[in-house]
């Protein structure tokens, strides 16, 4: 699945953490900010793709070529370590590691309300992180044959092919609205605690439903290993299937949205 889902997705799914965690109290826009770099992380492992690399990190590190890295079986390879949950955990651990989690666990006298607050940003990020395995276990299982999510197992899980690698707008706008719906989520007051724990875990809940849902109208399979001889013949099925779920405006302006984007999208 594209970047800009799993970073919306990220933020979506740090922002619902931190509410669960400290409810009204919760610092909304940095754990969305957490979230979406748990949901940028994974993808870190497309890096050897990027131009330059070659003649760069990879001839420093002698890993070359990027593109045969990238579509390999190495554990640096794509949809390998990174899209594991060891490294899901080890990420956040990192991240609870930094902002001082130990010293609130186990420093001079425990603290139960610094823990709880330096939880949320490692919280945030694994949130983040998750539900970026969970998008690409429905996306083609391709030369990977899924996600190395196990690791360090062999096994590969997902590449289900439910859907398409880009141009899934319309989990893009779904996942938008629930940011846009966790914005109004935060403004529910501290007097109300168990609403405000709530609401944004049946936020969540909701735009994973329609996720579901909306994965379920999709008519086109999207299975495949190996490499696809039809690979832009899917990837206008996708977008065929994007104009009959989407209003026509609501298409239109997806697509230049999409076109005006540096990445794929
Ligand atoms: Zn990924």
């Amino acid at each position: 699945m594209d970047i800009f889902t799993h970073v919306v997705a990220g933020g979506l799914a740090g922002g619902c953490a931190a509410l669960m965690i400290r409810g009204a109290t919760a610092r909304v826009a940095a754990a969305c900010s957490w979230g979406a770099l748990g949901g940028f992380l994974p993808d870190i492992d497309a890096a050897t793709r990027v131009p330059g690399f070659d003649a760069s990190i990879g001839r420093w590190l002698q890993l070359q070529p990027g593109e045969l890295i990238y579509a390999g079986g190495e554990w640096y390879s794509h949809h390998h370590f990174t899209h594991s949950l060891v490294a899901a955990l080890g990420a956040a651990l990192v991240v609870a590691g930094l902002l001082g989690l130990e010293r609130a666990v186990l420093g001079a006298g425990y603290d139960r309300a610094r823990t709880v607050r330096v939880l949320v940003a490692p919280s945030a990020l694994l949130a983040g992180y998750l539900l970026h395995l969970v998008g690409d276990l429905v996306t083609p299982a391709s030369v990977w044959g899924g996600v190395q999510l196990l690791w360090p197992l062999d096994t590969m899980v997902g590449g289900w092919g439910w859907a398409w690698w880009f141009n899934n707008y319309d989990l893009f706008l779904v996942q938008l609205a629930g940011l846009a719906g966790l914005g109004l989520v935060s403004l529910v007051p501290r007097t109300r605690p168990v609403l405000a724990r709530a609401l944004p875990a049946s936020l969540l809940a909701l735009v994973l439903l329609v996720c579901s849902a909306l994965l379920q109208l999709r008519e086109h399979d999207y299975a495949y290993r190996g490499h696809a001889p039809d690979y832009w013949a899917l990837e206008e099925a996708s977008l065929d299937e994007q104009r009959r779920i989407l209003p026509p405006e609501l298409y239109e302006l997806m697509i230049g949205f999409d076109a005006a984007m540096p990445l794929p999208f």
